[in-house]
């Protein structure tokens, strides 16, 4: 597909170099202030106890920053972090190697939680509650459930939408954190600590551009500087001003609202094919040729947010903000229909 996808969830090869933009203690964090101020509390009181932290769920659209704080926490504690994703766990046998493998007071990070399968979720309430670890050893009339002890440990797992849990793993979490999209100041700042750490010469007023394009997330903030920079280097421009960032965006086709090409079909197909809306995610994402879960969890967010699209129980509806924004006129009815 020759689509570009600036905005996907997954960690892509271009992305291993941003990954030395990545914050690596709390007070690098930018942004996402209760979260901290909460986080340092809880810090506090489980060192001053001798104790491991609470089990923590962080839930929020890709991107913001779940593995960065999880790595964060792990740091701040003193301790290893095990990095894995629920689809990437098979079998119950493989969850039961890596709570084993764990030393004590270690930090899990289960990515993707609720894509676990039942079984291996399974596996982890006993884990999460005692500590213990449930083996089942023989089979058929012989078999026997054998109960071992793990190290304490603390589970971080993150998920997009709390929504998608199971109730019993839910409960299990002692925290949740909600990690909401930036402030333009605040992506500001991540750009512009990016462009240090990279070595790059960026105004201020380059860094807003930037920012601004960034729908809220960190990930596509640190792309697209990445972008502008490379467009930087082949202009020949030394320093990313206003107008370099400005020129690089537009060849990108990130307009001036951060829509990229998706975000524009989307809108446009609901326009034009489906006057506008209501109409069903499934039949929207069929239409488009896209995932479904993509289109919920990726692109939809930023698009409610910045009121372009509505959410009703009939379906997806553009709203006038759409219309405007895409050059259509406005529609009749638009008053009683449209945000
Ligand atoms: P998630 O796990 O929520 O998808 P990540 O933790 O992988 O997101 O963050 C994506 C990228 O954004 C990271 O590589 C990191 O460089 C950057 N990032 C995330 N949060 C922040 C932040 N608060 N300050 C600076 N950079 C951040």
């Amino acid at each position: 597909m020759g689509r570009e996808k600036l905005i996907q969830p997954e960690e892509r090869e271009e992305d291993l170099l941003l990954r030395t933009l990545r914050p690596r203690r709390l007070e690098e964090f930018i942004g996402q202030e209760k979260i901290k101020e909460r986080l340092r509390l809880y810090l506090k009181a489980a060192a001053e106890r001798g104790d491991v932290l609470d089990h923590i769920l962080l839930h929020g659209p890709p991107g913001l920053g779940k593995t960065t704080l999880a790595i964060i926490i792990a740091a701040e504690m003193g301790v290893q972090i095990k990095i894995t994703s629920g689809p990437v766990i098979e079998r119950p046998g493989e969850l039961a190697a890596i709570l084993t493998g764990l030393g004590e007071g270690d930090v899990l990070f289960i990515d993707e939680i609720h894509r676990l399968r039942r079984n291996v979720e399974e596996l982890l309430y006993p884990a999460m509650e005692e500590f213990k670890l449930d083996i089942l050893i023989g089979e058929g009339p012989n078999a026997r459930s054998l109960r071992i002890d793990l190290p304490r440990f603390t589970l971080i797992g993150a998920t997009t939408r709390t929504g998608l849990l199971t109730s019993p793993l839910r409960d299990r979490f002692e925290v949740v954190f909600h990690l909401d999209f930036y402030s333009p100041e605040e992506l500001e700042e991540i750009v512009l600590r990016g462009a240090r750490i990279l070595g790059v010469r960026l105004t201020e007023e380059g860094a807003e551009e930037i920012a601004r394009r960034a729908r809220g997330a960190p990930r596509v903030a640190n792309r697209l500087l990445k972008r502008v920079r490379d467009f930087a280097q082949v202009r020949g421009a030394e320093v990313i001003d206003r107008e370099v960032a400005r020129q690089a965006l537009e060849m990108l086709e990130i307009d001036h609202a951060g829509l990229d090409e998706l975000d524009r079909l989307i809108l446009r197909t609901i326009i034009e094919k489906f006057g506008g809306g209501p109409v069903g995610l499934e039949t929207l994402a069929a239409a488009l040729s896209e995932e479904k879960d993509t289109l919920a969890e990726v692109y939809e967010p930023y698009l409610l947010k910045e009121g372009f699209l509505q959410r009703t129980p009939q379906g997806r509806v553009a709203t006038l903000r759409a219309y405007q924004h895409l050059g259509y006129p406005r529609p009749a009815g638009a008053e009683e229909r449209l945000l």
